[in-house]
């Protein structure tokens, strides 16, 4: 650990190593897909490991599915989907349950692969990821019996099979965000994890297995983009996306005029706003939360914080000092806050886009500290004096990075967040509630979190505009986009 030095008292003692136990998840030698209730292997046998973001090892080797395959695995969703839609609205329910229940038996295992497949730190997996997942099950179990009154009484039915293609910064959560409110409401689905981190979606699908979920009503094809891009061409009756702004448009082009449903939630610039009269420590831990969270791999990340001129000298002096507690490395050490970059390619674009913004000539601070030998890293940083219109501040870096700038009116902090491309979420710092309401009111952002940030509820509808994408998840809204009323 790097010993501190300047101003504050010197840090001289360190934690001790507290690594979470790689023990408690045995990982199988390979992972087939899941289609029509059962593990089978690639048609053309594309197989192709995955790894350990934080020791670049090599943990399963995983099966990759081709077009024949994704076509196989819509065929067993189509054959399930009458039956599924047929059981009783409460037997529905009892088997979302059951997975809830099983992702909260196998916490620690499912933790433990998610932090190992992506590098996010043992203690978010453990505490949120999981948690959160079951959390999604368990909310729309209930909703299975009650969509009558979730959907104001209308006449409905299931959109039938649903492909889903979901990203790599939150691997199972993702899948629990996309299969619980399409299950609850009688579809059948095909999953795409992303290539980098396919592990815990597979555990899912035993998890399902075990559960009683029909043969079918679930399926998981583990690949790269062309999977996805096949599963998006495969005649399904919608598709729910996350992931870029620039994928999701090329899925909505080739969907156009296709009659097949469309939800996509792509990235963000989220502007955190500190007002001269919130509590500023507070707020400190909030900035921190916004941007270092799953080291900012987090599309509605507090990627822009906006701060009132009159506090921004002791509110960003306060970030660096904080930023300069975070332990960044090993992700299985239960006291790590930041972990490894999720691959070689997203620390690149991260790379590419702080020099970026170095060439652009805003005063960049990474914390120095020891860093594993192998792996993936980049350590928390933040840009200072960063001209709103330059690249930092406007595109999406998805990484451990904020930049600063600074308003001196309500008015003006209200213009300069809603100034972006996106609109995914927004945190509002202040102790004066009618200005928290008054600021939100205005934010054309679908997520406005007040002193606080990141806070996530299954039962709240999560979404944006512009382009960070239409469609909620979540709560009884999130039902919508898997009917046709
Ligand atoms: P991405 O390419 O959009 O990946 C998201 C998912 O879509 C993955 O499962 C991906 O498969 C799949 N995919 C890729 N190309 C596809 C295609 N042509 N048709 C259908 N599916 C396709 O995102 P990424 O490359 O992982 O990350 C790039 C940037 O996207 C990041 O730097 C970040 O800015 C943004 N991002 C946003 C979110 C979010 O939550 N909003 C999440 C992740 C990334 P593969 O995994 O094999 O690529
Ligand atoms: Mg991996």
């Amino acid at each position: 650990m790097t010993v501190v030095t300047g101003q504050r008292t010197p840090v001289r003692w360190d934690y001790a190593p507290a690594p979470e136990s790689r023990g408690a998840a045995s990982l199988r030698d390979r992972y087939d897909l899941f289609v029509g209730g059962a593990f089978v292997a690639p048609s053309d046998g594309t197989v192709v490991t995955t790894t350990n973001p934080a020791t670049e090892e090599p943990l399963a080797e995983v099966g990759f599915a081709g077009p024949a395959d994704v076509a196989r695995a819509v065929d067993a969703a189509r054959a399930a989907q009458p039956a599924w839609q047929a059981l009783a609205p409460l037997e529905r329910g009892k088997v979302l349950f059951r997975i809830a229940r099983l992702i909260q038996e196998r916490a620690r295992e499912l933790a433990v692969v998610e932090t190992l497949d992506g590098g996010k730190p043992i203690k978010e997996s453990r505490d949120f990821d999981v948690p959160a997942a079951a959390a999604h099950f368990f909310s729309y179990a209930g909703w299975a019996d009650k969509l009558g009154h979730a959907l104001g009484g209308r006449e409905w039915r299931p959109r039938g099979v649903v492909g889903q293609i979901v990203p790599w910064n939150f691997p199972l959560l993702m899948a629990a965000w996309k299969l619980a409110p399409a299950l609850a409401t009688g579809n059948t689905a095909v999953l795409k994890p992303a290539e980098t981190t396919p592990l815990t979606a597979l555990l899912l699908a035993e998890i399902c297995q075990e559960a009683g979920v029909p043969d079918g009503v679930v399926n998981i094809v583990p690949g790269a983009g062309d999977t996805g891009a096949a599963l998006v061409r495969s005649g399904v009756d919608k598709v729910a996306f996350t992931g870029s702004t620039a994928v999701g448009k090329e899925i909505q082009r080739t969907l156009a005029g296709t009659g097949t449903g469309l939800t996509l939630e792509l990235g963000g610039k989220s502007a955190n706003i500190v007002f001269e009269d919130a509590a500023i420590d507070q707020s400190v831990e909030g900035i921190v939360n916004g941007i270092f969270f799953n080291q900012g791999h987090v599309c509605c990340a507090g990627s822009r914080l906006l701060v009132q001129e009159s506090v921004a000298e002791e509110v960003t002096r306060k970030l660096w000092d904080r930023m300069q507690r975070l332990r960044v490395g090993d992700p299985m050490d239960k006291n790590t806050d930041v972990g490894a970059i999720n691959s070689a390619e997203q620390l690149e674009r991260i790379r590419a886009l702080v020099e970026v913004g170095e060439a652009e000539g805003a005063t960049r601070r990474s914390v120095a500290c020891e860093l594993p030998e192998r792996g993936y890293w980049f350590t928390p940083t933040v840009f200072l004096d960063v001209a709103p219109a330059s690249r930092i501040a406007v595109e999406e870096i998805f990484g451990p990075v904020v930049t600063v700038t600074t308003f001196r009116t309500v008015a003006e902090a209200i213009e300069r967040a809603n100034n972006s491309a996106y609109g995914l979420a927004a945190g509002v710092w202040t102790d004066t509630g009618a200005k928290a309401f008054e600021v939100a009111a205005q934010l054309r952002a679908g997520v406005v979190w007040q002193n606080t940030y990141n806070r996530f509820d299954p039962t709240a509808a999560f979404g944006g505009y512009k382009e960070s994408g239409f469609g909620r998840e979540g709560g009884p809204s999130g039902l919508l986009p898997y009917v046709v009323v």
